[in-house]
Parts: structure tokens; sequence; C-alpha cells
């Protein structure tokens, strides 16, 4: 067979077969873009579990009418310039790939409008080589990307999506992930016109242990101990389970390395060694954010950025467990000071 180059739209529905995978990993994308463009607000639309329609409406920078469809294509992004950004990347995105694959899976709609236009301009990609089209729109400053009808073109992979009620559990799920870590953020989630979550920007302790409540349930936000610890370069903060509360396996059991959610073992590993002396195989709930010199963990791991790759794992973990062992130990003391001897 003859050599040929792939049309644009088949290269970008190849990728989007690593970061699309259903509804809510193309929230996920388009929420972070919203965040990495500085929204406070984001509002989340879907229609029947999104497979019918994802629409993200954001209060960010808005994208200048002659980047819009540069924004659609492959490998293009604002974020990172050279290999030396990407070693001490802190935006979510990076990889330029996120709106060329949902655009070729979707029927994609981005319109936009920066603070310095006095008019909002509408993008959308057709066709086999993603020409892209742009029309005026009326915006307020920010953006809003629709993606109707996911995987209309690649009936294999619609084949693949879940019952509306599945794929609304996983959207949601991924949202009380975020809304964990971003707590300064206003999220709202509506599902076939109804508002199904909304949780409001927690700018004092007392708002964010409510929201806390919301996402991990009262007995975990009323329980918690809090864990705040620095040591060189590493800083771990959040919430842990009471080992007086846990018993068996948390389904609250969030890590986030520089703001960004992960899977990590390590961290599971050094949670469960820090319970073990109060309770043996215990598997608790946590809410924990580890932040570290960005130099210092790989983040270009896994298209979905699922995962990442310390530098000195060891290192990272024994701290964790560290942070975790004193903030036990202190609390168990203070429970048995009472306040009067
Ligand atoms: P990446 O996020 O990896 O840069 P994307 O395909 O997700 O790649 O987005 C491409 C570019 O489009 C981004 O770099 C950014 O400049 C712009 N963009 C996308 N979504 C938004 C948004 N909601 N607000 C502002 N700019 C955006
Ligand atoms: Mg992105």
């Amino acid at each position: 067979m003859a050599i040929e180059k792939l049309p644009p739209q088949l290269a970008n529905q190849i990728a989007a077969g690593e970061v699309v995978e259903r509804p809510a990993s193309v929230i996920k994308e388009l929420v972070e873009n919203s965040l990495d463009a500085g929204a406070t607000r984001v509002d989340i639309e879907i229609e029947k579990g999104g497979a019918k329609v994802i629409r993200i409406r954001d209060n960010g920078s808005g994208i200048p009418k002659e980047d819009l469809s540069l924004a659609l294509s492959r490998h293009a992004t604002s974020k990172l310039k050279s290999l030396d950004d990407l070693e001490a990347i802190l935006s979510f995105g990076f990889r330029g790939e996120a709106l060329a694959s949902i655009s070729s899976v979707s029927r994609l709609t981005l319109t936009s409008r920066t603070a310095e236009q006095t008019e909002a301009w509408q993008a959308q990609a057709e066709g086999t080589e993603m020409a892209v089209k742009v029309l005026p729109a009326a915006h307020p400053v920010g953006s809003t990307v629709e993606a109707v009808d996911l995987f209309f073109n690649t009936p294999a992979r619609r084949r693949f999506l879940k019952s509306d009620k599945t794929e609304f559990t996983h959207i949601d799920e991924w949202l009380k992930r975020i809304a964990v870590a971003r707590r300064d953020i206003h999220f709202t989630l509506k599902h076939n016109d109804k508002t199904v979550r909304n949780y409001r920007p927690a700018n004092t302790e007392i708002q964010y242990i409510q929201r806390l409540g919301q996402i991990c349930g009262k007995a975990f936000a009323e329980t918690c101990l809090r864990i705040e610890c620095e040591h060189n370069d590493l800083k771990l903060s959040g919430y842990l389970q009471s080992p007086s509360a846990a018993n068996g396996y948390s389904e609250t059991q969030y890590f986030y390395v520089n703001g960004r959610l992960v899977k990590d073992r390590l961290v599971n590993h050094a949670v469960r060694q820090a319970f073990a002396q109060y309770a043996e195989g215990v598997s608790p709930g946590y809410v924990l954010m580890l932040d570290l010199d960005p130099h210092q963990v790989d983040v270009n791991v896994h298209p979905a950025k699922h995962e990442v790759r310390f530098h000195q794992s060891r290192y990272v973990h024994d701290f964790i467990l560290q942070a975790l062992q004193s903030a036990m130990s202190q609390s168990l003391s203070e429970n048995y000071d009472s306040p009067n001897t």
C-alpha cells in the first residue's frame, strides 16, 4: 500500500481515542480549559448524560477572534512554547489536542469574546479537512464550547457509551473532584434543564467545610483531621478521615499534585501505612493536595494526564507518611488532654 498522509479529521479522530473516552472526559478537558483561562465561574449543561449535548460556559479570558480557528487545530496551544516550559508546567493543558480531538468526533462550536473585543465570534470545524468557519455571535467576555452528538461520526465508539445515568455519574464524580480542589470557583451542573449541582465559591474555611460536606458527605466533613505540613520544597494540605470514624474502604480518596487530580499508588500506600497502627487494613477517606516544585514531577506520562511521575518518589512518599502520622498522633493526644488538665 502506498504511504499517504491522513486527512486532519481522521488524524484527530485517532488522537481522540486517547483523550475522549466518554462525555465525562470531554467535560474534563473543557472545564480545565476554562480554569486555565482564569475563569471564576463555570456552568456545565448536559443533555442525555452528555451524549446529546455538552455545553460549558465560562467567564475566563476568552479567545481572540484571530486565534479561534487555530484553537481548533491540533497541536495548537497558548500554554507551552518550549520543552523547558513542559518541565515546569502548571496549567492543566499543554498538548493542544483537546479541542481538535473533540471537534473531530462531535459537532463543536466555540463562541468567545475577549475583554478587548466589542463583539463575540463563533467558530465551527467542518468536514474531513476541518476547515473552520468563523461568524459573529453574541456572548459576554469568556467562552462557551458546545459539543453536540458525541461520536455521531464514529459509531463504533458511540456504542461504547453507557446509559445516560451511568454517563451522568461519571461526570458528577469528576466534578466533585475538581470542586474539592478549586474552592475558589463557582461550578454549576445542569442535566436535562434541571440544575443538579451548585458549588458556590468557598472563600472561608467554614464555607469550604460545607462544600466538603456536600461532596464527601457530612460525616467526613465533620470529623476529618486537618493536614498542613511543609518540608523544604514539599507542601501537603488537606483532610484525612479520623481513625475513629474510618472503617473499610472510603470512596473519598482524592489526591492532587500541583492542583492536578491524579491516581497514584504512592499516596494510597502512605495513607494505609499511616493508618496501620490504628486500624489495620482500613482504606480511609482523604482529600490531599501536594504542592512541589513542578520540576520534580513529570506530568506528561499519559495523554489524559491521570498519572504523574515523581523524580524522588521515595522522598515524597516518606514526607506524606510523616505528615499524616504527625497529624494523627497530634489529634489523638488532643483527645486525651482534656482542657481542664
Ligand atoms: P491545550 O489546553 O492543551 O492548550 P486545547 O485544545 O484544549 O489545548 O485548547 C487549545 C487552545 O485554545 C488553548 O491553548 C487556549 O489558548 C484556547 N482555549 C481553549 N479553551 C479556552 C477557554 N475556555 N478560554 C480561553 N481559551 C481557551
Ligand atoms: Mg486543554
